[in-house]
């Protein structure tokens, strides 16, 4: 037996050393992972990274080559897809053309011993639950992409599977129905509480959605968190990045908690153990850097030429040249302190980068 999860339950998922090759092109190096029951986690990362072929080992659909699956306790490793507890959906909806919505959604009970009417029950009630039910008897033709996406949903979780897969589920979609089913999708998951892996290249997505999001890259796990934790927090150069626009500022470690750059010295909240008299980044997200006018008390700050402007709907996007750090940085700005502060292509302002919102990171070889 395992040693027992969070909350004394065998945990959801427990994956321990999971390898997976093809050919010599190694796809998974040796991952471990728990997940626990009812959560909602997202494997999130770049194109080609491995999560796809993660979630296909969790199936059965492509076994790995090395290591452990164990679903709630017991060893499913070797266990044909068949015989596995899920449900899963996929990019391109995959139903089937010539079966009607009701048809599709009930074809997984056949197996499950219920009687008919019992499955036309379940089949009404899952349509019920993604908002299809008068469109039972269409064909997945004449459906939208986004309900062709719910009905898919809905054909995963009729057999109430312990575990739902998700393989970039909303990626077909155009951004509107993208986000409305989204929200629909983390409600359902919420309401049944079934625990849930959702594969995802997008980190909106993933931020939106995820309890967790496990961030792979290069088929290696670069950190599993919350995403408060991933976005604020990240624990590598590859996370920061990839969760969202980073400054990247050449500093130096002084001593204590402080760095040093451009003969500035900053107090950084993440040193993320770099010893004094390192070379490193000091990093900063665009909208954390604290844009004010130029008054006479500087106290800290540093003056910025804003070099250029560029309007993103919800804020405003600068590109400031900061002579102090011998340096171009990226910053937003909300609408209404655009309209404070009256800024142009041209203007001089102060900036401030706030000690809890900085961390350094090891400067990568580029
Ligand atoms: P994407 O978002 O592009 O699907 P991913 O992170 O899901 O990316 P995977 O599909 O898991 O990536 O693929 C990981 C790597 O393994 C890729 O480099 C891919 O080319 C390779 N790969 C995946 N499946 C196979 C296969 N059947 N044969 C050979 N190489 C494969």
């Amino acid at each position: 037996p395992l040693p027992d999860g969070k909350n004394g339950e065998a945990p959801a998922l427990r994956i321990r050393g999971l390898s997976k090759s093809f050919g010599r092109f190694i796809a998974l190096k040796s991952i471990d992972l728990d997940i626990e029951p009812g959560e909602f986690v997202c494997f999130l990362g770049p194109s080609g990274c491995g999560k796809t072929t993660l979630l296909r080992a969790i199936a059965g659909l492509d076994p790995q080559d090395q290591g452990t699956v164990h679903q709630r306790g017991r060893d499913i490793s070797r266990l044909s897809v068949d015989r596995r507890d899920f449900g899963i959906v996929f990019q391109s909806y995959a139903l089937f053309p010539n079966l009607t919505v009701e048809r599709n959604v009930g074809y997984g009970l056949h197996r499950g011993g219920l009687s008919k009417e019992q499955r036309r029950a379940r089949t009404t009630e899952l349509l019920a639950m993604v908002g299809l039910e008068s469109q039972a008897t269409k064909y997945p033709a004449e459906l939208s992409g986004g309900q062709q996406q719910r009905v898919a949903l809905a054909r995963a979780l009729a057999p109430s599977p312990g575990l739902l897969l998700l393989d970039e589920p909303l990626s077909a979609l155009d951004a509107k129905v993208r986000l409305h089913l989204r929200d629909q999708l983390r409600q359902l998951q919420r309401s049944l509480g079934v625990t849930t892996i959702m594969v995802t290249h997008d980190q909106d997505e993933a931020l939106a959605t995820a309890d967790r999001i496990v961030v792979m890259n290069q088929g290696v796990i670069e950190q599993v968190g919350t995403p408060e934790e991933v976005f604020s927090h990240p624990a590598s150069p590859f996370v920061a990045g990839f969760l969202g626009d980073m400054n990247y500022i050449p500093a130096t470690t002084a001593g204590g908690n402080t760095v040093s750059a451009g003969g500035t010295t900053f107090a950084v909240a993440k040193m993320n153990n770099q010893p004094p008299g390192r070379e490193v980044n000091l990093c900063i997200r665009p909208a954390d850097i604290v844009v004010e006018l130029v008054t006479g008390d500087r106290n800290g700050k540093l003056e910025a030429l804003v070099e250029s402007v560029s309007f993103r709907g919800n804020y405003y996007r600068l590109r400031l040249h900061c002579q102090a750090l011998r340096q171009t940085l990226e910053a937003e700005i909300t609408r209404n302190a655009w309209d404070l502060l009256a800024i142009s292509p041209g203007s001089r302002i102060n900036i401030a980068l706030p000690s809890a919102r900085l961390a350094v990171f090891r400067k990568v070889d580029s």
